[in-house]
Parts: C-alpha cells; sequence; structure tokens
C-alpha cells in the first residue's frame, strides 16, 4: 500500500561514482555527508529508500570486455552493490538513523531479503530502507531497479543524484558552453534525444508506469535532504 496522506515516499538512486569519489572502493568522507542529509530528511518525516549502485568496484559490462563471462562479472558488479549499502548502512546508524538492508540476492548474514511489504512496513516505522545486488539478475541496471522498487513499493518519485552535473542538459555542460539545462523533460524526449538521465530500459520503464524522475546534482552540500524533502530541483523528467 502507498503511504497516507500527506507522508513523501521517496525513492533516491546513489550511483556507485558517488560512493567511490572517482575511484574504487568507498569515499568515507563522501557517504558520511550523504547519510547525514538522508538522516536529516527522515528525521524530517520522509519515508526514504534507496537503490546503490556499484559502478565503483564493477561493472559486468567492463569486466566482460576484460575477458571474463558477462554473466559472472554483473554477479561481481551486483555484490560491488551490496558493500556500499553496509557503508551507507552504518554512516545512518552512526547518525542514529534506524536502517535496514535488503538483498535482491539473498544473504543473511549480512541483509535481509527482499521482501516489498516488509519493506513498507520498514519505512511506515521510521527506518531508511536501502536495497542491494540490484534485481539479483544479469543485464539489468541498478537504474533498472530504481524505477521498479519506486513502483513496487508505491514511491511518489524517483531522485537520481549525479556528480558532475545537477540536471539533464542539452549536450554535454563540460564539453560544451552552449549546453542548457532542462528544468522539465518528458520521456520521449529524453528517450529520443538519448540524453544522460539513465539508461534507456529504465527510462522506457518509467515512461509505461509513469513514475516521475528528478535529475539533481549530489555536490552541492544541503542538496540531497532539499531532493527528498521534494524541492523543485535540477531537471524533472514526466509526461
Ligand atoms: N548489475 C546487474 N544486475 C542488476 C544491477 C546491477 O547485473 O540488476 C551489475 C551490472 O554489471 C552493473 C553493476 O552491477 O554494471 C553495477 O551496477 P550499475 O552499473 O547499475 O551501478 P552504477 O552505474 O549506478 O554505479
Amino acid at each position: 500500500t502507498g503511504p497516507t496522506a500527506n507522508v513523501r515516499r521517496v525513492l533516491l538512486k546513489l550511483s556507485g561514482e558517488a560512493f567511490g569519489g572517482g575511484a574504487v572502493g568507498v569515499d568515507t568522507t563522501v557517504v558520511r555527508r550523504v547519510a547525514g542529509e538522508i538522516e536529516l530528511a527522515a528525521r524530517h518525516g520522509v519515508q526514504v529508500a534507496i537503490v546503490v549502485g556499484g559502478g565503483n568496484f564493477f561493472r559486468g559490462a567492463q569486466l566482460s570486455q576484460a575477458g571474463i563471462d558477462r554473466s559472472r562479472g554483473d554477479y561481481m558488479g551486483m555484490l560491488g552493490t551490496v558493500m556500499n549499502c553496509l557503508a551507507l548502512q552504518d554512516f545512518l546508524e552512526q547518525e542514529g538513523q534506524a536502517t535496514r538492508v535488503q538483498t535482491a540476492i539473498t544473504m543473511g548474514q549480512v541483509a535481509e531479503p527482499y521482501i516489498p511489504q516488509k519493506a513498507i512496513r520498514h519505512l511506515e516505522k521510521g527506518r531508511v530502507v536501502i536495497f542491494g545486488a540490484g534485481a539479483g539478475m544479469p543485464y539489468f541496471s541498478t537504474d533498472t531497479v530504481s524505477i521498479q522498487r519506486a513502483l513496487e513499493i508505491h514511491c511518489a518519485e524517483v531522485l537520481m543524484g549525479k556528480n558532475g552535473v545537477d540536471g539533464v542538459y542539452t549536450a554535454d555542460p563540460r564539453k560544451d558552453e552552449q549546453a542548457r539545462m532542462f528544468t522539465q523533460l518528458s520521456y520521449k524526449r529524453a528517450l529520443v534525444d538519448n540524453l544522460a538521465v539513465m539508461d534507456a530500459s529504465a527510462l522506457s520503464m518509467a515512461r509505461d508506469n509513469n513514475m516521475r524522475i528528478r535529475v539533481f546534482g549530489l555536490e552541492a552540500p544541503g542538496n540531497v535532504t532539499k531532493a527528498l524533502e521534494g524541492e523543485d530541483m535540477g531537471t524533472l523528467v514526466c509526461g
């Protein structure tokens, strides 16, 4: 079931790149800051579910270029996301924020299995829920999982926190000074123009099910809290 009236439930997607700070492994300074910002929004009553990427460890597509079987590489990628989940969980708990990790690949000593009804109960009790191990299936991405989880647990929108950009632009703002940021964008335009929102399977799932996506910049201090609390920022992808 969806949240009761006036309760905001959202899904925050954090890419592995954000966790790694541009390198392999976990940049604890970044994760600690992001955790603090999430805790603040949760304290203000926002129900926060999170999907964590794993690109700071492994990407199956890259491993397969280096000669590793694609599916096995994808499983390595999924396991990487779980390490990010645990790092984020730790900093959230240090802030006094109760947190549960649920993984799509069962690993009982480390996390709960993904059980959507239970995830909803956690959110209702004020716990932050972090989803790890993607969909548990090779050839999927954590972007697609973000849309799927948001739909299944009835989130109002998916918030895509990005590194290096603060929204979706007409061209890469780091290369083209004419590039302009969209404040709003249709699914169709994002798909047809191949704009940097998320991968096409994720975007088409959002379009087919009308899940709103807000793309925003992670780096500016306070931005994560603002996005979670519903501030109009970055680029809204809808209709
Ligand atoms: N992955 C997968 N299935 C999933 C989610 C992720 O196989 O449902 C693998 C895939 O190899 C992917 C890697 O895990 O490259 C890390 O996830 P992703 O690239 O989505 O992370 P991000 O780009 O957000 O850091």
